[in-house]
């Protein structure tokens, strides 16, 4: 019989009852007990999900208040001393708030501390606590959670499978910390006793499988980690539980020979994102191994095509026999919870799509057919698939010919501007007449209880239109004033009427759909509602033009018009997967560029086109870095090529690692690039100058996600710092990424005292 489990289920729960249990608990209105109980309702609830769907295993450690990645580091007693959770590591029970204070610094009980960093887990939109590593770190068993939730699911009856970051990936994600230098691969050894000590704890409660996700294992290992993953498992081999090591987000790659060996008794593979490695897997599986096939996506909301799953992998059960179980390609952590809440979505739509709960099912039907003991429930569920996936491919609503034939006929020429920027440079300042160091923002102004609570109101149909929008001009004509009277040398609108930056221009183009519900955790309590993109994409009419043109209409200095650029959309949304990435960029990319033309016809001077997710969408692999950032690249200098010489381009970008990717960044070449640097004190422009960035930059003078004042002594100083490194006509002053979730009683003062630094700035040099 072939076996269905998934890796790990959503656990913020369909309502996103985790979301409000969790920041009730934060606010005092939750107390302990209460919180706890949600937890385990919702637990409950997913394992008997799990349960009704047929799954042989229900799967057990995927749940966290807060962060799996976190759980772990509670689990080995990796809490950073400045928490003071010494006596709690030494008692074996590090307390919930302890994990709280080390996710947002602070909670209900214990002191406030700084956070741990945050960082995106591989190349997920899913955020974890990166654990901090030290020399000679110690560990020791320091949570009771997972064995408590054994208990939990034997008590309601279970067959349980665990599931637990295994000890590489922990480490792979983690950082270290502290002044020597130090390999965090040392602290291996001292880590592995504990891992041994949970495993037998488990096996003690009579759980059979152990679940070790290693999905460091599609990424390129250093020599080192490679030869530590055979050292680790040849020791946890020894506990009595099987072992089930998962890969997932990619192939294994280099790394295949290593882990179809690792002495475990089971290898869970990514046979969505990499399903030519299905066949070489299979070929040097050894005899006495389990291979879970991850054949259902976990990363996106299509229904699978069961009949097609079924002919795909029927010869894998012929050889595998029983050894082969079945699975999501990773957790449904990544997907939103039930389509079943989708009510008002309609039924062709809804019939293309699969999420959570419906991904249990299309997994045991899947190995029902492939054991040949289908029922007609099976049969249907495989048949219906079929036929609405029939009528996808074949749905006026996915293809709008018009946009091929478009994308068809452009050339090279299309992705290049006229000139070349020093002559586009020469035309622009004939035409802004700026001051040096020109001071701007990077787009959105305080979203203010009031602009929600009139969008809320629109959304529900209490303000009508005409109502909501002259609202919204109520609130550009004040931030507009203000960046006046702050003598803002270039305004921008502020964003106002912007409930998301892609959900913005989502809803505004052809080929794009939203659910009502469709939340995906991102971090903690914080959930994202993705849109999907669901068929050929075009823009039907001008997105921002009327409100880019009302801003400019109310200035005579130069407003900036505000764009999210097509990397980013992309990036942020559930993609079509009956077509490359790349060419639904293009198509986004295309639509953006018209809305660049209409905005310089209107009259805008200059126009920014935000790419901050540009980075994250870099592969796994180093060596698809490039083919990536060509394409992504290409996507952007479409959108940005069709504007006139004097038409100011800008794009911005809120990280701070440019070294690997300078050489593209360049290639963006947009007229001005604005980037986060506060915060390393401008040494990241260092890959900047190493590489002689040959345009404009605005290194941001000031870290927005603080509440402080930034002072003017201290941005002047960044901004000469800055100098040393680029020609002072070519930098700018402005902030290092939007205030939308600040106070206008921050926002002003900075902004005055930013000012006040450009103009120190002006007289000095
Ligand atoms: N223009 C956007 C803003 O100011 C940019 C947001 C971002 O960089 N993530 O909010
Ligand atoms: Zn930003």
């Amino acid at each position: 019989m072939t076996l269905a489990h998934v890796s790990g289920y959503p656990r913020i729960g369909g309502d996103r009852e985790l979301k409000r249990a969790l920041e009730s608990y934060w606010q005092g209105g939750l107390d302990r007990e209460g919180l706890e109980a949600v937890g385990h309702e919702l637990r409950a609830r997913h394992w008997q999900a799990q349960r009704d769907a047929g799954l042989d295993l229900v799967t057990v450690g995927d749940f966290a208040f807060y962060d799996q990645v976190l759980n772990v580091s509670a689990l080995l007693g990796a809490v950073p001393p400045r928490f003071g959770a010494e006596d709690e590591i030494a008692r074996g029970e590090v307390d919930l708030d302890t994990q709280f204070r080390m996710a947002r610094g602070r909670a209900p009980r214990g002191e406030p501390a700084a956070a741990c960093e945050m960082t995106k887990y591989f190349d997920t939109n899913y955020h974890y606590l990166v654990p901090e590593l030290h020399a000679g770190q110690t560990f020791r068993l320091a949570s009771s959670r997972l064995f408590d939730e054994v208990e939990e699911a034997r008590a309601a009856g279970h067959p349980v499978k665990v599931t637990l970051i295994g000890p590489l990936t922990w480490l792979w994600l983690g950082k270290e910390k502290g002044g020597d230098a130090f390999d965090r691969l040392s602290l291996l050894e001292a880590l592995l006793p504990v891992y041994g000590e949970v495993l037998t704890r488990l096996a003690k409660q009579g759980v059979e499988w152990v679940q070790l996700d290693e999905p460091a294992l599609v990424q390129d290992l250093p020599q080192a980690w490679k030869q530590a993953f055979e050292a680790a498992y040849n020791l946890l081999r020894s506990a009595p539980v099987k072992l089930l090591v998962a890969s997932y987000f990619g192939g294994l790659g280099d790394n295949l020979q290593l882990a179809v060996n690792l002495p475990v008794d089971g290898l869970h593979i990514d046979a969505v994102r990499a399903p030519e490695q299905l066949t070489p897997v299979i070929d040097n599986l050894p005899g006495y191994k389990v291979l879970s096939v991850g054949a259902i996506d976990g990363r996106n909301v299509w229904r699978a095509d069961l009949a097609a799953l079924h002919e795909r992998l029927a010869s894998a059960r012929m050889r595998l026999g029983e050894r082969l179980w079945i699975a999501p390609s990773c957790s449904l952590l990544h997907v939103p919870v039930d389509l079943a809440a989708e009510t008002e979505l309609d039924d062709e739509l809804k019939g293309w799509l699969a999420f959570a709960r419906q991904k249990l099912d299309e997994t045991v039907t899947l190995a029902r057919l492939l054991d040949g003991r289908a029922d007609d429930a099976d049969r249907a569920r495989r048949d219906a698939a079929t036929a609405a996936l029939d009528a996808r491919r074949e749905s006026a609503r996915i293809h709008r010919p018009a946009v091929a034939e478009r994308l068809a006929r452009l050339s090279e020429a299309d992705t290049r501007r006229d000139s070349a920027y020093p002559e586009r440079a020469r035309a622009q300042r004939r035409k802004l007449d700026l001051p040096l160091f020109p001071t701007t923002t990077i787009g959105s102004f305080p979203q203010t209880v009031a602009i929600r609570a009139a969008r809320r109101a629109y959304k529900a149909g209490e303000l009508d239109r005409e109502a909501y929008e002259a609202r919204m001009r109520e609130e550009i004509a004040a931030t507009v004033a203000r960046q006046e009277a702050l003598g803002i040398d270039m305004p921008v609108h502020g964003e106002a009427e912007r409930n998301d930056m892609v959900e913005y221009f989502g809803e505004q183009l052809d080929g794009f759909a939203f659910t009502r519900f469709g939340w995906v955790q991102s971090y903690g309590s914080r959930c994202v509602k993705p849109p999907v993109i669901v068929g050929d994409v075009a823009r039907p009419a001008p997105m921002t033009v009327r409100w880019s043109d009302y801003a400019q209409s109310l200035t005579e200095r130069p407003m900036k018009g505000m764009l999210t650029g097509p990397v980013t959309i992309l990036q942020w949304s559930f993609v079509r997967d009956d077509q490359p990435r790349e060419t639904t960029c293009r198509q986004i990319a295309l639509a953006l560029r018209d809305e660049v033309a209409d905005l310089e016809a209107a009259g805008i001077a200059a126009i920014q086109i935000d790419e901050p997710a540009l980075r994250e969408g870099l592969p796994l692999r180093q060596a698809e870095w490039q083919g990536y950032l060509d394409w992504a690249v290409a996507c952007f200098q479409l959108t940005a090529a069709v504007a006139d010489d004097a038409t100011q381009i800008h794009t911005h970008m809120c990280y701070s690692e440019f070294n690997d990717i300078i050489g593209s960044i360049a290639a963006l070449d947009a007229d001005v690039i604005t980037i986060e640097t506060s915060r390393s004190d401008m040494e990241l422009l260092d890959a900047f100058q190493d590489f002689a960035y040959p345009n404009e930059i605005g290194p941001g003078v000031y870290d927005i996600h603080s509440p402080n004042i930034p002072e003017v002594d201290w941005m002047v100083a960044l901004m000469e710092k800055a100098a040393e490194r680029i020609p002072v006509d070519r930098l700018w002053v402005n902030p290092d990424c939007g205030l939308k979730t600040r106070g206008w009683a921050e926002v002003e003062p900075a902004l005055a005292n930013m000012v006040k630094a450009a103009e120190t700035l002006r007289r000095r040099l």
